[in-house]
């Protein structure tokens, strides 16, 4: 991407209405643009992170075996009725069309997934069902302050499981704990896998919990096992580590991923049954496993940046490479930046491409510093002098001159 063609332009002070870290350095850098509190337009820069974002969790939700879908925004009212939750989930965006309908935007999906899945699921012989879909979803959330992190729209990752026991359903549980931490590990975040109540979803849940102090979270820590609880559940029962004994430690975190099995009223409501070998009617055992894509982007920017912008890990980065041209009106190296660019690219490197003119070395730099591409490449009048370029790491302040022919 050539930056002379990005539309979008970095900004040298933070937008006065936000306080959060993750929302003024991606405004600044111009990975998204605030249309109102709690909703974002992702510019292109940020499409790029979310989408690399969305692939990492596609992938680890691929090798663990479920479908791929997409559910419907808008469900029907009597639906939400069904589970009586039209009345009880708080944050959900009630709408009513011309002719008098009424529609809940998705909040959550388990009321259109069971109901899809009564006309394909009858006999044990269709267990297990798994599927899961990344998609758009829609609270009506009173605290929209927190940039990406807690948004009225916002991206998700709602995985859904069915099987014939509770014992199958915990099985898969695991596995899909472990995908998470793949998951993480490949985001370069650390989440401390954390016990909680599971609110109008569920008896109990587990919760995946980034230590930052953005977060609105806050999470019992034991120091000597690793055992965590969120504080909300915690509150007047333990004061110490159930599991060793020792004392708790508070932190605040970001909650990424949570999963849960779901309680029985969902199939009750829906009439999910199954009938077993003798035909036996059960009802179906299910988890929920959500992950919150585009409140992943803003927590990397919470743990990964310094006082100069984002400092992006290399698998989520809008691009590998910001090459930079560095001129003045009589060079001739134009050409030369180009020559570099199309190499590059020609050997499958991602590259943002600063060719603007009339656009002075520092603010070049400025501008890298603050959209944070892992590696810069310099090259100017001095560099090309040497046959070579200037290339430093974002996360590193030493740089080091490359000979031209290695930049690949
Ligand atoms: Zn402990």
């Amino acid at each position: 991407m050539r930056q002379s063609e990005l539309f979008t332009k970095t900004l040298r002070e933070n937008p006065a209405d936000e306080a959060a870290i993750n929302a003024r350095l991606l405004i600044r850098a111009g990975f998204i643009h605030k249309l109102q509190a709690g909703v974002y337009t992702y510019l292109p820069l940020g499409l790029r992170v979310l989408t690399k974002i969305e692939h990492i969790v596609r992938e680890e939700m691929n090798a663990i075996g479920p479908s791929e879908m997409l559910m419907p925004a808008l469900h029907p009212k009597e639906m939400w009725e069904k589970t009586g939750r039209w009345d009880s989930f708080d944050a959900l965006f009630r709408l009513q069309s011309k002719e008098g309908s009424h529609y809940a935007l998705g909040a959550t999906h388990e009321e259109v997934l069971y109901s899809l899945l009564t006309h394909y699921i009858a006999s044990y012989n269709d267990l297990p069902v798994k599927v899961y879909q990344i998609q758009t979803k829609f609270r009506d959330e009173p605290r929209a302050k927190s940039g990406l992190l807690r948004g009225r729209e916002f991206r998700m990752k709602d995985l859904y499981s069915f099987h014939a026991s509770d014992r199958e359903r915990d099985d898969y549980y695991k596995k899909v704990t472990e995908a998470y931490q793949r998951i993480f590990e490949r985001l370069g975040l650390t989440a401390v896998e954390t016990q909680a109540t599971g609110g109008t979803f569920s008896d109990r849940s587990l919760e995946f919990q980034v230590l930052s102090q953005a977060g609105e979270d806050t999470v019992a820590l034991c120091s000597k096992c690793g055992y965590a609880a969120n504080k909300e559940l915690k509150e007047g029962r333990e004061e110490t580590c159930p599991q060793c004994g020792s004392g708790f430690t508070e932190e605040r975190a970001i909650e990424i991923g949570n999963i849960f099995p779901l309680k029985e009223t969902f199939a009750r409501a829906f009439g999910l049954h199954f009938k077993d070998e003798k035909g036996k009617d059960h009802v179906v055992s299910a988890g929920c496993y959500g992950f919150g894509t585009s409140r992943a982007m803003g927590t990397i920017v919470e743990i990964h940046h310094d006082e100069k912008g984002i400092i992006w890990p290399e698998n989520v980065a809008p691009y590998q490479v910001h090459l930079i041209e560095i001129k003045n009106q009589k060079s001739k190296i134009k050409n030369v930046g180009d020559k570099i660019y199309k190499e590059l690219t020609g050997v499958g490197k991602e590259v943002l491409y600063d060719d603007r003119e009339a656009v002075s070395a520092g603010e070049k730099f400025a501008d890298a510093d603050l959209i944070g591409i892992p590696t810069r490449v310099v090259i100017s009048e001095a560099t090309l002098a040497q046959n070579a370029a200037e290339v430093k790491q974002r996360n590193q302040t030493n740089a080091t001159l490359v000979p031209l022919k290695k930049l690949r």
